[in-house]
């Protein structure tokens, strides 16, 4: 028998664990609760408080056994930032972000750059239907595994290493997960994905980047209707300010892929209009926009909601609820067309404000 909490009240419900975190997570989540709401999307929250408040309180980043409880009575999990000036170790944005991927093994960070409006884009000439990209990161390997040490601390011979972990495994599934995802999902304009971009520092990373070419190339040969190429991750940062026309999905490694879709939420309009799915098929996943708790905007109703809002929006697409989805997706192109928006992205509205006329739009929709 499954215990209570495992059953949603009703059989189609689906059970959200929110976590807005630290700085403007706790700004921007709880209009993200409050669009999902108004879309009418058959969900129910439950929320949390870890963050750097509660570890400041009493030490705990993530009460024992949270991430089995999160993967166990959750659908999915809706996540704001973690970091605050307080913490300066950011220990516990450590332990819960990066503890939360690794733990829940959400290994496929997917992020998807789309321009919303035209003068949004920093870049000259671009529309809309020229930035429709997705960057699939490798979430639970890479330099994020922390391994490594420093020798001779504090010292003139000190050493630090860290180390950068690439396991077959884990380069092989995130590289089926991208040609996956090219197989199964269309553009914004209903056509066909067709070309999955590794990108790598092979030429001096050589021994990672071996293993990362020698699957690519591997994996790529059971998808002969998709296009394989590569770039290096130099060259790809500069093709993308030059020309972000010839990007479809783009995979990568954990921080390649952090640095990169920064560099693609410049032509979104900035982080804050950024969203992101931490994956893991089949297993409780976990959505947060890609911008931190940016301490320096915190408390003051300025932050933008929308990358929030909209990785609500993936969120309820990747629990079945498509309908949902697109109707707040929809809502925050008006809001960007009609300039109801922080003033980040043009507008004059707050953070609740802003939030608060896509609440609306999207009730009425
Ligand atoms: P991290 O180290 O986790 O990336 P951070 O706090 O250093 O976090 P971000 O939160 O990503 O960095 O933000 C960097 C800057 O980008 C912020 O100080 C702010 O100026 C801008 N920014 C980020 N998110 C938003 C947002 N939602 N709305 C408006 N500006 C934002």
């Amino acid at each position: 028998m499954s215990s209570p909490k495992k059953q949603p009240q009703k059989p189609t419900c689906k059970r959200i664990a929110v976590i807005p975190g630290d700085g403007i997570g706790q700004e921007v989540i709880p209009q993200a609760v409050k669009v999902i709401q108004a879309s009418g999307a058959d969900v129910e929250f439950a929320d949390f408080d870890w963050g750097a408040d509660r570890y400041l309180r009493d030490s705990t980043t993530v009460p024992p056994g949270g991430f089995a409880m999160l993967g166990r009575d959750f659908d999915a999990v809706l996540v704001g930032a973690f970091g605050d000036p307080r913490v300066k170790s950011n220990i516990h944005a450590k332990e819960i972000l990066l503890g939360m991927r690794f733990q829940m093994d959400l290994y496929a960070n997917v992020r998807p750059v789309r321009l919303l409006e035209a003068a949004l884009c920093p870049l000259k000439g671009i529309e809309p239907k020229d930035v429709d990209f997705v960057v699939i990161r490798e979430n639970t390997e890479g330099v994020y595994t922390d391994a490594g040490g420093v020798f001779k601390p504090g010292t003139p011979d000190e050493i630090a290493i860290q180390e950068d972990i690439n396991t077959r495994m884990g380069v092989e599934r995130i590289i089926r997960y991208a040609f996956e995802f090219c197989r199964t999902h269309t553009k914004l304009d209903g056509s066909p994905r067709a070309k999955v971009l590794m990108c790598d520092k092979s030429n001096a990373m050589t021994h990672a980047g071996g293993l990362w070419q020698r699957v690519f190339q591997e994996v790529s040969r059971e998808y002969p209707q998709i296009t394989p190429q590569h770039m290096y991750v130099d060259a790809l940062c500069l093709q993308m300010v030059r020309d972000p026309r010839q990007f479809d999905v783009v995979v990568t490694n954990n921080m390649f892929g952090d640095i990169i879709t920064d560099l693609a939420a410049g032509l979104q309009g900035g982080l804050g209009m950024a969203a992101s799915g931490n994956i893991h098929p089949g297993k409780t996943s976990m959505f947060e926009p890609v911008h931190g708790s940016a301490p320096p905007i915190a408390g003051k109703n300025v932050a933008n909601p929308f990358g929030a809002i909209l990785t609500a929006a993936m969120m309820l697409a990747h629990l079945g609820m498509t309908r949902e989805a697109r109707k707040i997706e929809a809502a925050v192109l008006e809001a960007v067309r009609q300039k109801k928006t922080t003033e980040d992205v043009g507008g004059r509205l707050g953070t609740r404000e802003a939030g608060e006329w896509v609440a609306d739009r999207v009730s009425r929709g």
